[in-house]
């Protein structure tokens, strides 16, 4: 079984992002990038499957630019088989990207697509919606746990209030939540090992997809800063503010 992994190069999450200069953009000068945390955890969902026999094959894709082979390689240390990395400079929205994916699942047929659910980036969390829309595969979005038996799939969704078990025929698109495994480090040996492994260079030209942007970026700013406390006198004085000042009674 196959199971393609599209991993996207983000921001690391300890890392506070700020507005550029004109606050048409986040600054991202300098700062450290890794692999979107929910992309490490499907990684890992597709490393145990191969761990249990059930894949036989892991091909970790992302699209971007150049420097997304760095996330590449992180990939194939943690246990990824072979890597393609769609190269552009240009800015790939959701859409994009799974018009890219849906041109991979042509060429490549694989049984299970595991994404993340979210990019922390542009929390947009569409790709992998978008992607089960194009190819016609099955998909279960937010698994918490993924069991693979018999050309099926059976995935435990986190849903509002509860948990939703669906089982789903491959090919199938499943997107991960937090909750589906906790990803392992890379060892040394295997960062060394992951420089020898493939790692193929297309453009979404030589994939026939037009990435062209459907929106555009107005600016971003911060949340407003919380105003410090004050400590009132008494219970009087507290119905007062809340009353007259909050107003929420
Ligand atoms: P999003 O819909 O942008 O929140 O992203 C959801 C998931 O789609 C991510 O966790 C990745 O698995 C995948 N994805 C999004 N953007 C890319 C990209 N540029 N390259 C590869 N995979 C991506």
């Amino acid at each position: 079984m196959k199971v393609l992994v599209p991993i996207k190069r983000v921001v690391d999450y300890n890392v506070k992002v700020r507005p550029n200069s004109d606050g048409s953009d986040a600054d991202l000068t300098n700062l450290k990038m890794s692999i979107n945390p929910f992309c490490e955890i499907a990684v890992e969902e597709a490393v145990r499957l191969k761990e249990k026999g059930v894949a036989t094959e892991i091909v970790a894709v992302s699209i971007g630019q150049e420097q997304s082979q760095e996330q590449l390689r992180t990939a194939l240390a943690l246990g990824a088989d072979r890597a393609i990395l769609v190269s552009t400079d240009s800015v790939v929205e959701p859409l994009a990207v799974a018009k890219c994916l849906r041109e991979l699942c042509v060429r490549e047929e694989p049984d299970l697509v595991l994404l993340g659910k979210q990019a922390i980036d542009g929390d947009n969390n569409q790709t992998g919606q978008m992607l089960g829309a194009l190819t016609g595969y099955a998909q279960a979005t937010f698994a918490s746990e993924l069991t693979v038996q018999n050309d099926e799939a059976t995935v435990i969704r986190e849903v509002d209030g509860g948990l939703q078990t669906i089982r789903l025929n491959l090919p199938a698109i499943v997107t991960a939540d937090l909750r589906l495994n906790e990803p392992r480090y890379a060892s040394l040996p295997n960062i060394m090992k992951a420089k020898r492994k493939p790692l193929d260079i297309v453009t979404s030209e030589e994939l026939g997809v037009d990435i062209t942007a459907r929106t555009n970026l107005i600016g971003v700013k911060l949340p407003p800063e919380r105003q410090a406390g004050i400590i009132v006198e008494d219970t009087k004085q507290l119905l007062d503010k809340l009353k007259n000042e909050a107003k929420v009674i």
